[in-house]
């Protein structure tokens, strides 16, 4: 069997070490091999999965990372009870085809006396960036420091969160990381909700209504297509939001699809992000406007 069509190992390996995880990619680089990454926090589900399926697609390893990173989180936020199952994740990965899975505790990801932040503009500017500030400052110390860890090829996110994935693009070309960043179209529900770990604090009864911010941002977006404005639009969608059972709504707003500046009527490629309450979760979701004809 050469090297390439190697199959994964099972059960998965398991690393925690910034030195294992160097050893196991220079172990590959000498076999020629290309390498892919897919950052995660783990209680993972389909969506994740599909990632790791495109990785494998774009490289001939993938590891998937596994880290709940505290310097996105606020300390109200909800770091302490986000939701946690490293032997699943890993029977999960192992069965998408994962080959490894690097899991850093948080001394290793940040030892005593570490003191540096990493400032973003740009796409981390209004939307998430307003009502969770601390955020995508801390996702790009993740990542950039997981980046420079293990030095993939190519690194695969989500468009589910698709501002972070703007964040991540920006910041990757800024500070000449040399690690191509592919998104993938967010993995859904047969009832369109977008897969989350965070969909396991719904309720029953909430779960039902959940799908309905997406409904309203589909409709809205083809309202917009058609070349309607924006202020009618997205005040149907927040109404048919409000109506379903949802409490505050963040934000419902329509940026352009690559810089995400604020859009008034689509003319080029936009998108429509959201983020709104239902009980104690706090969900986002985004869907693409492509002008019509
Ligand atoms: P998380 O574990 O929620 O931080 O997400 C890790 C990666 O998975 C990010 O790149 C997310 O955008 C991506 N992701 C999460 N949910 C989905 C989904 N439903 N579809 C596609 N990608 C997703």
């Amino acid at each position: 069997m050469t090297p390439t069509a190697a199959q994964p190992t099972c059960p998965l390996p398991i690393l925690r070490t910034v030195e294992e995880l160097r050893a196991q990619v220079a172990a590959w680089r000498d076999a020629g091999l290309t390498v892919a990454l897919v950052p995660t926090m783990g209680a993972l589900h389909e969506g994740h999965l599909g990632l790791v399926r495109r990785a494998r697609e774009r490289a001939d390893r993938v590891i998937a990372t596994v880290f709940v990173n505290p310097t996105q989180f606020a300390p109200h936020e909800d770091f302490d009870r986000y939701p946690r199952d490293e032997a699943g994740d890993a029977a999960k990965l192992a069965s998408a085809g994962c080959h490894v899975l690097y899991t850093p505790g948080v001394r290793t990801m940040y030892p005593e006396g570490f003191a540096t932040a990493i400032s973003v503009g740009g796409p981390a500017e209004g939307l998430c960036g307003t009502f969770r500030p601390q955020m995508f400052g801390g996702v790009a110390l993740v990542v950039t420091k997981l980046f420079l860890q293990a030095l993939p090829d190519v690194a695969v996110f989500g468009e589910k969160d698709y501002q972070q994935l703007m964040v991540i693009r920006r910041f990757t070309r800024d500070l000449d990381i040399p690690v191509r960043v592919e998104g993938l179209p967010t993995v859904r529900e047969a009832d369109g909700l977008a897969m989350s770990s965070r969909n396991a604090y719904l309720g029953t009864g909430e779960r039902a209504r959940a799908p309905e911010l997406y409904r309203a941002l589909t409709a809205a977006a083809e309202a917009l297509a058609q070349g309607g404005e924006a202020d009618g639009a997205l005040t149907a969608a927040r109404s048919r939001i409000a109506e379903a059972g949802f409490g505050t709504i963040d934000y419902i707003e329509l940026r352009d699809a690559e810089t995400l500046e604020p859009v008034t009527r689509v003319t080029r490629p936009a998108r429509l992000l959201a983020a709104a309450w239902m009980g104690k979760a706090r969900l986002i979701d985004n869907v693409p406007v492509i002008p019509a004809g």
